[in-house]
């Protein structure tokens, strides 16, 4: 059990790799702006509270009242992989809006790294979801990031401001100092409230998901619960969203959290997958939550 969990965590990274080996300049090749959607179009409904939240109108910014995990041994930050509880059929599929801090000039010469119609799909499926985002996409999408965070269907998490490595090595990530690291998390909590989203929750993914001791330390005074997955979708650079709904459907188990992206240029496939998923799964008795449904069950 331990060498296949082992092996799967492996190939999580090697997903994870692969797309951010792509997002440092692979590629080069830009997406064809097909079936463009405006970003930010979906109007923002008002600020409905989510599940958790008190009535009235939220503060912006202000997180949602959500579960959150204990500390672990000596304060380190929590981490948080697959609800323990495995009788309810729940299943959080969870985007990482991908951006890392350079990446602006390639926003600029018309590279996507937003995927509007991904989330407007989730919209329409009724599929509430988790977004990872990172506070560079937040600066890049302000209008998408408001809309998102307005709306209770989803709930956004930290990836971190710069997707820098909080780990090294990491896919030649640059690393971040451990004393940055604390300051890159709030950097981008605050880019996330500048944008106006307001269903914000404290739970970061570590970029490639690179994580030791020292990198749950040096987060600890960020009180945030890390928030891994069990389930790799392999979107990443893939062709053949079939195949990707495959490895999802092949995956998920009860309280299973599934790790795509809402990163058009990396993720091309990911909107088409996801309405092969969605069918699938609820045939099969699934029900989808947001992260913040799982954590603590
Ligand atoms: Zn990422």
């Amino acid at each position: 059990m331990t060498l296949s969990v082992a092996v799967r965590k492996a190939a999580a990274a090697a997903v994870l790799g692969a797309a951010l080996a792509g997002c440092g300049g692979g590629t080069g090749s830009s997406p064809k702006p097909a079936n463009e959607a405006r970003p930010g179009s979906p109007p923002a409904p008002a600020p409905a509270s989510p599940s958790a939240a008190p009535s009235g109108s939220p503060q912006a910014g202000a997180p949602a009242p959500v579960p959150v995990l204990p500390p672990g041994p000596n304060g380190l930050t929590p981490v948080f992989e697959r609800a323990k509880q495995h009788s309810d059929k729940t299943v959080a599929l969870t985007f990482d809006a991908d951006m890392t801090s350079d990446q602006g000039p390639r926003a600029a010469s018309g590279e996507r790294f937003d995927n509007p119609q991904l989330i407007s799909s989730l919209r329409a499926l009724k599929v509430p979801a988790t977004i990872f985002m990172t506070g560079r996409w937040a600066e890049e999408y302000p209008d998408q990031a408001k809309a998102i965070g307005n709306d209770p269907n989803f709930e956004i998490a930290n990836h971190s401001y710069s997707h820098h490595a909080f780990k090294s090595p990491c896919y030649g990530l640059p690393a971040l100092d451990g004393a940055a690291a604390k300051a890159d998390v709030d950097r981008a909590f605050a880019a996330f409230r500048k944008a106006g989203a307001v269903n914000t929750v404290p739970y970061f993914r570590f970029p490639g998901g690179c994580y030791d001791d020292q990198a749950l330390r040096a987060l600890s005074p960020a009180k945030v619960t890390a928030v891994q997955w069990d389930v790799v979708s392999g979107d990443a650079f893939a062709k053949d969203p079939d195949a990707v709904a495959e490895q999802v459907l092949a995956g998920v188990k009860p309280g299973s959290v599934v790790v795509m992206h809402c990163t058009r240029s990396a993720a091309p496939v990911t909107e088409q997958a996801v309405r092969n998923i969605v069918p699938e799964l609820r045939k099969r008795g699934y029900r989808f939550v947001k992260v913040s449904d799982l954590i603590g069950k």
